[in-house]
């Protein structure tokens, strides 16, 4: 390699500003560092931003999906539809709730479950949706909801990497059933690890607030009773006032994600990795938050394995990321009776997708080196294979 060194680009690096870090500061010395004011905070601006709905906060995005199965009842017996394009999570709060999930195939333009394969997948046992908004980008909301009315199916979102999405100008939260989002270190808006889950009414945000400590309700100076089994996710103050001080600057972080996503279709217009048939994912510039940037890779044509391309960008000092391989593949779902050649759109994805570096402290120079170190390996091995390049 010729050109002078440059600072390693990984795909993913979380910006938290100096007030944040300030305020962090604050909640150390106030003496209160666990669950307390600034979690309070945290859920009224989340509640605020999501139209005024009851919000509560939690130490994860998927204690949240949990939590939200049993908010809608869901148990041994019943069915709960997903994709195998995810996160494993949403598949293993399935599980967790004594409930075996059923995939449905993802459309593979948009990467999310097909709505289409979905209106086949409901039985009478079915109780529940659990769509995933892959990389930001919402399904088609009101032909989902149109499904899940028309047979009485509750929604629980997986919008763990939607936040600050929207729909038709809504934001994703403010429209919807049980809607859980992660504020993961990777995420759109992070509080280190934690989540949030917004609801449908005071009811089911105090069955929330319940589940996420013991099951506990305390009244006067002295009293407690426990009514419920609930677990231990409550979010800390310390991760609150990280959440906070990210929350405040999601317009800000959204468009400079649509800025460099633009970035991005615009270097690879007409260069060697589009000539190739590489997979660019849709272009929309309203509604996703642009939380990843992922392509599907050409193995065939390019003569190389993900690892050996993956390789060649570490190489060329860029860090690549996989999001995801088909879950439906691993073994505990092997063991359920999942197998190669179920979700063929899924399975070939997840073997060929690479998610690119996109996070708001990068350049728009940052995004020409990346499409740059593409379209050259693209070139390099195309036509020679990987022995003669
Ligand atoms: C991050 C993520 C989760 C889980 O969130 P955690 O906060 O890490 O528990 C669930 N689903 C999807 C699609 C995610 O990206």
């Amino acid at each position: 390699m010729t050109q002078t060194p440059r600072p390693f680009l990984h795909f993913v690096k979380p910006e938290i500003d100096e007030e944040t870090i300030q305020g962090v500061v604050e909640v150390f010395r106030s003496g209160w560092i666990t669950t307390g004011p600034q979690n309070q905070q945290f859920e009224a601006e989340l509640s605020a931003y999501v139209g005024g709905r009851p919000v509560r906060a939690f130490n994860s995005g998927t204690c949240t999906m949990e939590i939200g199965l049993r908010i809608a009842s869901v148990g041994p017996g019943d069915e709960v539809i997903t994709t195998p394009m995810t996160w494993v999570s949403t598949a293993n709060v399935i599980l967790e709730v004594g409930v075996t999930p059923v995939f449905v195939d993802i459309d593979p333009l948009t990467r999310n479950m097909d709505l289409n394969l979905l209106e086949r997948a409901i039985t009478p046992r079915t109780k529940a949706i659990m769509p995933v908004y892959l990389a930001g980008l919402p399904v088609d909301m009101d032909r989902l909801y149109e499904i899940a009315r028309a047979h009485g199916l509750r929604v629980i979102e997986d919008a763990a990497q939607a936040f600050g999405s929207t729909w038709k100008g809504k934001r994703i939260g403010a429209i919807g059933d049980i809607v859980s989002f992660s504020f993961h270190a990777n995420k759109n808006v992070t509080s280190i690890e934690g989540g949030a889950l917004v609801m449908n009414n005071e009811d089911e945000a105090e069955l929330a607030r319940k589940y996420r400590l013991q099951g506990i309700t305390r009244t006067g100076f002295d009293r407690m009773d426990c009514d419920v089994l609930g677990g231990k996710y409550n979010l800390t103050d310390v991760a609150a006032r990280v959440g906070l001080g990210q929350l405040r600057q999601i317009e800000r972080f959204t468009a400079k994600r649509r800025e460099l996503a633009r970035a991005y279709f615009d270097a690879f217009e007409g260069g060697a990795a589009v000539k190739l048939g590489i997979g660019l994912p849709p272009r929309n510039f309203t509604d996703s938050n642009w939380h990843m940037f992922q392509i599907a890779l050409p193995l065939e044509k390019l003569g190389l394995t993900r690892a050996e391309f993956m390789a060649q960008m570490k190489e060329r000092g860029i860090g690549t990321g996989v999001h995801y391989p088909a879950l439906h593949l691993f073994t505990l779902y092997r063991a359920r009776g999942f197998r190669e050649g179920m979700f063929p759109h899924a399975e070939r994805y997840g073997a060929s997708t690479v998610t690119l570096p996109l996070f708001t402290l990068m350049s728009t120079d940052d995004v020409a080196r990346v499409v740059g170190s593409i379209d050259e390996i693209c070139e390099q091995f195309a036509n020679h294979g990987k022995h003669s390049g």
